[in-house]
């Protein structure tokens, strides 16, 4: 049946047919605790009853409004998530369904906002090496890591990289008369969950405020509570002009956002963008149930607890084979002296679900209902493998 997909992944042999709350269930009915929640999707878990219901209920009222339009349920997603981004200064959103595609919008975002102030020339986008921002060919472009640069090219002109963490060489690449804006992951996720320093995140939003140089955050993996903030950002108090989020916002349904704030928030006239699925009612009726639920306070703080619980038990191992280990919340990093796909294996064989970024990094992304219990079980099937 694998030969019937173009040969993309590198797929485990499992096939899962059903979850609940942290546990995923395969075709021989052996059971898995998931510390990876889809990559970051499934921020509820599986089965999240409040969820079913929504996505349920919604199914059996409409399931797709065209964007001649408008929809009573999209709106309220707008509203809610507009709300919860505003005090990063988020005014608007633009309503899409994946992270590629929020990040094409953001980049159609700072162009135009420079070339209507400023004329052309001055497209440029900066972004971090190790950083990753989609799969599409203007985001690969964007993507700081030379290995999926290869067979594609030409691609999208006008991206460059900059070295994270030097702010010496940010302040160099960040030129006002050739640059529109600064594209950045405030934890990078898939180069191994690598926060970003508060002094280099507040460096760049000093220069690109100075500059009218564009803050963007891709916050699609680190975004939605999975920091322990709603935003990642958020921990260290900047504003940017520009969030885009997807993975998590729905739980589980295809979404994608961007949203901008007072100098981007109406850069868009009509026609100039689109996306036919964008603000669907189910994804839309899912993202209201993440909202509510996520950005409690205590529910925030419960993954801020948790993350940093998984971080003390993996430091107590003091373990020959972890080297670093990295993280907020629930996002976690773990560098090892040996290869990390091994490991993957063979805790998937022990029922325990990781993720890995680059050769030897693991990484864990559980949902954000995992409990303390669970945390426990999972600990200990690793330290059984490592
Ligand atoms: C996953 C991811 C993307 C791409 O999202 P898709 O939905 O796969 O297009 C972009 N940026 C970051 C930081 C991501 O983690």
């Amino acid at each position: 049946m694998t030969d019937l997909f173009m040969n993309t992944y590198h797929r485990l042999p499992v096939t899962f047919v059903k979850g609940e709350g942290a546990w995923l269930s395969d075709v021989n009915g052996n059971h898995y605790l998931d510390f990876t929640a889809g990559i970051a999707v499934n921020c509820l878990g599986h089965g999240y009853p409040a969820l079913v219901k929504a996505i349920s209920a919604q199914a059996a009222r409409i399931n797709h409004v065209s964007n001649y339009y408008q929809s009573d349920v999209s709106l309220a997603f707008a509203e809610k998530l507009v709300a919860a981004c505003a005090p990063a200064g988020m005014q608007k959103v633009f309503l899409a369904n994946s992270g590629a595609e929020a990040n094409e919008g953001a980049c159609k975002i700072a162009r135009k906002y420079s070339f209507k102030k400023y004329g052309g020339g001055r497209h440029r986008i900066v972004t971090l090496k190790g950083s990753f921002h989609g799969r599409t060919i203007t985001t690969l472009a964007a993507t700081g890591q030379e290995k999926f640069h290869q067979n594609f090219g030409p691609f999208t002109e006008g991206f460059l990289f900059v070295p994270p963490g030097d702010i010496d060489a940010l302040d160099r690449a960040l030129d006002p008369s050739s640059v529109a804006g600064l594209l950045m992951e405030p934890v990078q996720g898939e180069s191994g969950i690598i926060p970003q320093e508060e002094a280099y995140i507040k460096a760049a939003a000093r220069f690109c405020a100075d500059r009218d140089i564009l803050l963007m955050f891709d916050e699609i993996q680190c975004g939605v509570g999975r920091t322990g903030t709603f935003l990642a950002g958020e921990a260290y108090g900047v504003k940017p002009d520009v969030v885009t989020l997807a993975k998590g916002l729905s739980g589980g349904v295809p979404v994608g956002t961007v949203l901008g704030g007072k100098k981007t928030a109406d850069v868009f006239e009509v026609g100039d963008h689109g996306s036919t699925f964008g603000g669907n009612p189910l994804a839309a009726a899912a993202g209201l149930v993440v909202l509510d639920t996520v950005q409690k306070p205590q529910f925030l703080q419960e993954i801020r607890r948790k993350g940093d619980k998984i971080q003390e038990i993996l430091r107590s191992w003091n373990h020959p084979k972890i080297r670093e280990i990295r993280g907020r919340g629930l996002m976690i990093g773990v560098d090892i002296t040996v290869e990390a796909w091994p490991v993957l294996e063979a805790s998937l064989a022990q029922g325990l679900l990781i993720l890995s970024a680059g050769t030897h990094t693991l990484r864990f992304l559980p949902p954000y209902i995992i409990s303390d219990n669970e945390i426990g079980q999972a600990l200990n099937i690793l330290q059984q493998v490592l």
